[in-house]
């Protein structure tokens, strides 16, 4: 067995997403390096974050956090880019899990009953293969020991020039976009929102506003980066 894989790493060697280097046998995604080197925002362990600034004034969140800083040029781009891009859904799942592990020991998350994937365009989720929210869910499930479900929040319309707008013309048009089903089985819990990285929160508030018409529903989101600094 160790000479086939041997074998195999020598014509389709397996690279780190941060840094492109080849991974060792033992290494999974990415190497030893980049792991211990991951830019953390720590911010998971703070009641009052940077990021729950983004939603002060807009919609009620209980908790936000991010696992990395995004910064250009960084092993967090490169990890963003291979998981939405470069088909390495499983960068979610590992990164979700080694987030998830930690979010499990802090108190203010223990309540968490579901989490509750971003769900992609079904157009865009066939061409890409997956949905990278998903595959990060998957990992902070095993992560936090907690069911996720892809169910509940779905998505309505198309949304492809929403970055070349403005925060409010940004905000008109997404609140549309996503609908909540079987929110009976969701009732008087507390959801955890996951996706893979935070920037304005239109997106995400969008979401959180259709979950909150959900009964006693309370809502938390985490997602893998931040570019808050
Ligand atoms: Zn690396």
């Amino acid at each position: 067995m160790k000479l086939i894989d041997n074998l195999l790493s020598m014509f389709y060697p397996r690279l780190c997403a941060g840094c492109g280097d080849a991974l060792q046998r033992h290494e999974e995604c990415l190497c030893l390096h980049c792991q211990l080197h991951l830019p953390e925002t720590q911010f998971y362990k703070e009641k009052d974050n940077p990021l729950k600034l983004i939603f002060a004034g807009r919609v009620k969140v209980e908790e936000v956090a991010a696992l990395l800083y995004y910064k250009k040029g960084t092993a967090t781009q490169h990890i963003l880019h291979n998981l939405k891009y470069n088909g390495q859904k499983e960068l979610g799942d590992f990164l979700g899990n080694y987030f998830g592990r930690k979010l499990a020991l802090e108190p203010r998350f223990q309540d968490v009953d579901t989490i509750i994937p971003i769900p992609l365009h079904p157009r865009k989720e066939r061409k890409r293969g997956y949905n990278q929210s998903e595959w990060i869910a998957k990992g902070l499930s095993r992560g936090m020991g907690i069911p996720y479900r892809t169910d509940v929040l779905t998505r309505t319309h198309f949304t492809e020039t929403q970055t070349r707008k403005s925060r409010f013309n940004r905000w008109e048009n997404v609140k549309e976009v996503f609908q909540v089903q079987n929110g009976a089985e969701v009732k008087g819990q507390h959801l955890l929102v996951c996706d893979d990285v935070l920037t304005t929160g239109a997106t995400m508030e969008a979401a959180i506003r259709q979950l909150l018409e959900i009964e006693g529903v309370r809502v938390s989101v985490v997602t893998l980066a931040t570019a808050t600094h």
